[in-house]
């Protein structure tokens, strides 16, 4: 690999592990992350020599540390800023657009977060919502996972009366692969406080929402 690249892969790393010991372990791990690219290569039947195909490892490395920055950060420290507030009514953020990577497959999925909640005492700021939704989206995950952490999230950093969260996801690894179902669309949600103990209140946030 060139000395820059070299560099450049060295100093993500740094960026994220700050402060740990393990570090030149983890830039040996990349040395043999590639050569196991470069292996896989192999296996499918290519040639990992091939000059389209020469710098693939190093590639594939950079995309994986970016599917994954999420992990550098606690997603909750974007909602440690609050705001007294006397508003006792829904607060919506919808369309957050989001990419995430299928921990079973290292396929990706992707898709749009809407996330409400009705406040105790505290508001946070509306792109701290979406820090907090890319924050857990950019790690390996479930849908079903990650629609989970923004509702404990929020819910244990405001105290808000309750929180929902819907999100609507296309699967890399149904489309192209397995079952072949490129349009299929997956929705999960998550409830807590009001939202889980009232009808009417899941309602609410449907009807914003235009379902
Ligand atoms: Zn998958």
């Amino acid at each position: 690999m060139p000395s820059e690249k070299k560099q450049f892969i060295i100093q993500k790393l740094y960026d994220r592990f700050e402060g740990q010991e393990d570090i030149d372990y983890k830039v040996q791990q990349t040395e043999n992350f590639m050569a196991a690219v470069s292996d896989l290569i192999q296996v499918c039947g290519d040639n990992p020599e091939r000059e389209g195909l020469q710098e693939t490892p190093y590639r594939v490395l950079k995309s994986f540390l970016e599917y994954t920055e999420g992990y550098k950060e606690d997603p909750r420290i974007h909602l440690q800023k609050v705001f007294d507030v006397q508003h006792k009514g829904l607060i919506m953020v919808k369309n957050i657009e989001f990419h995430s990577m299928c921990e079973h497959h290292f396929a990706p999925f992707f898709g749009e977060a809407h996330v409400a909640y009705i406040p105790g005492e505290k508001i946070t700021g509306l792109s701290k919502i979406a820090r907090t939704v890319e924050g857990y989206a950019k790690r390996f995950q479930v849908q079903e996972r990650l629609t989970n952490q923004i509702v404990g999230a929020i819910d244990e950093m405001l105290n808000p009366e309750g929180v929902m969260v819907v999100i609507e996801a296309k699967h890399m690894c149904m489309c192209g692969r397995g079952v072949r179902k490129s349009d299929a669309m997956t929705t999960t949600t998550a409830t807590s406080g009001v939202f889980a103990d009232h009808s009417d209140k899941r309602m609410e946030f449907l009807s914003l929402l235009g379902k």
